[in-house]
């Protein structure tokens, strides 16, 4: 959609709350205010490449919408410098930040913001998807960005978020325009009941009218769709290079600290996926540029994994999750990071912290072609 989502975000600032289960886990460590540097996305620009394998990616016109660059984790003591956590942070004076915190992310590039199907084009709606090449072919992991759909307000514009606050015919017809925009059958992907905990279920386990509590979903080639929602939580997807089975994690500071991470290379263990065969990518999600956490959430975490920031310590989430799949085996090579902060890239994303509660859903998808389909 266009830059005026952005503003109109800004302008509905203030509005209560709405309740709702599907909210991010970090209200023990909440900003009163996003910075202001959070309100200036950074501008997106650029081509849009084809993918072959995955067979809802076939007919990809080029040069059209937009991309922006992703990070790939560097090893360890490369991903932004470690600072002092103070430990005199006090809940209520969490000012914004000042300046351009964003300096502190990695640099490396692996990944883009675009469109993937001819009817996403058409339609607007903007995906990020990891680069090109780092997950098997048959191997589908985006996130749809909050444009191209019907929403208003900070809602606006592809909410796919019921128990946010918008209209629910509104985020029906999100859905509707996302599923034909990425060839996902009319009833949807299979989804979890989040809980910010480490269980992951199969999608058997998880059926449309008895949704399980859990956190991931672990699916074979030929699964159906899976999705997870988040809005500033971390979607990660953990694939065996083999295409034959994949996690789809919703990693907020909680699962986090869990290592909800992994749980998922463990399961992929018991599948007969070793840690060295795991491609992992971490999507777009909350960076230390903007999560300032308080010291309940700071002492979960390691040094290493907690930034300065002007308004007191903030947590790493990514390089959380990248360090416990390091920790469970994954290669840290083989393991990238979303550069795109959501509280930051306001055009693009929906916030939960950014936007004080009341913003959009987005949904991480991972589907795996059957190897027949990919080719
Ligand atoms: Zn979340
Ligand atoms: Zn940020």
């Amino acid at each position: 959609m266009t830059d005026h989502d952005e503003k109109t975000v800004s302008l509905e600032r203030g509005v209560e709350r709405p309740r709702g289960t599907d909210v991010a886990d970090d209200r023990e460590a909440l900003l009163v205010r996003g910075p202001a540097h959070a309100r200036a996305p950074r501008p997106l620009a650029g081509t849009l490449h084809g993918d072959r394998g995955h067979p809802a990616l076939g007919s990809v016109p080029r040069g059209v919408l937009r991309e922006e660059a992703v990070a790939r984790l560097r090893p360890r003591g490369h991903l932004g410098k470690a600072g002092a956590p103070r430990d005199d942070q006090h809940h209520g004076d969490r000012r914004g930040a000042s300046g351009s915190p964003c300096a502190l992310r990695s640099p490396k590039k692996a990944g883009t913001l675009r469109s993937v199907t001819r009817e996403a084009v058409r339609e607007g709606i903007g995906v990020w998807r990891p680069a090109p090449g780092h997950l098997p072919p048959n191997a589908w992991f985006g996130v749809p960005t909050r444009r191209g759909g019907v929403s208003r307000g900070p809602y606006a514009s592809l909410n796919l978020g019921q128990a946010a606050g918008d209209d629910p015919g509104h985020v029906l017809r999100n859905r509707t325009r996302m599923f034909q925009a990425l060839g996902i059958p009319e009833q949807g992907p299979v989804r979890v009941r989040q809980v910010h905990g480490t269980r992951i279920v199969t999608p058997a386990e998880s059926p449309a009218e008895a949704l399980a509590e859990a956190d991931g979903i672990l699916v074979r080639a030929g699964d159906p769709w899976v999705a997870v929602s988040v809005a500033d939580c971390a979607p990660v997807a953990l694939v065996a290079r083999d295409g034959s089975h994949a996690a789809l994690l919703h990693s907020g500071w909680r699962a986090t600290r869990g290592k909800i991470a992994g749980a998922g290379v463990r399961m992929l263990a018991e599948r007969g996926i070793r840690a060295s065969e795991i491609a992992a990518s971490i999507g777009p999600c909350i960076h230390a540029c903007c999560y300032l956490v308080g010291p309940e959430v700071a002492r979960e975490f390691s040094k290493e994994l907690l930034k300065p920031h002007p308004g007191g310590v903030a947590l790493d989430l990514p390089l959380a999750i990248a360090r416990a799949l390091e920790e469970a085996g994954v290669d840290v090579s083989a393991i990238t990071v979303a550069p795109e902060c959501t509280s930051c890239t306001g055009s693009a994303f929906y916030s939960h912290r950014r936007d004080r509660g009341v913003t959009g859903r987005h949904w991480a998808l991972v589907h795996l072609a059957r190897s027949s389909e990919s080719t």
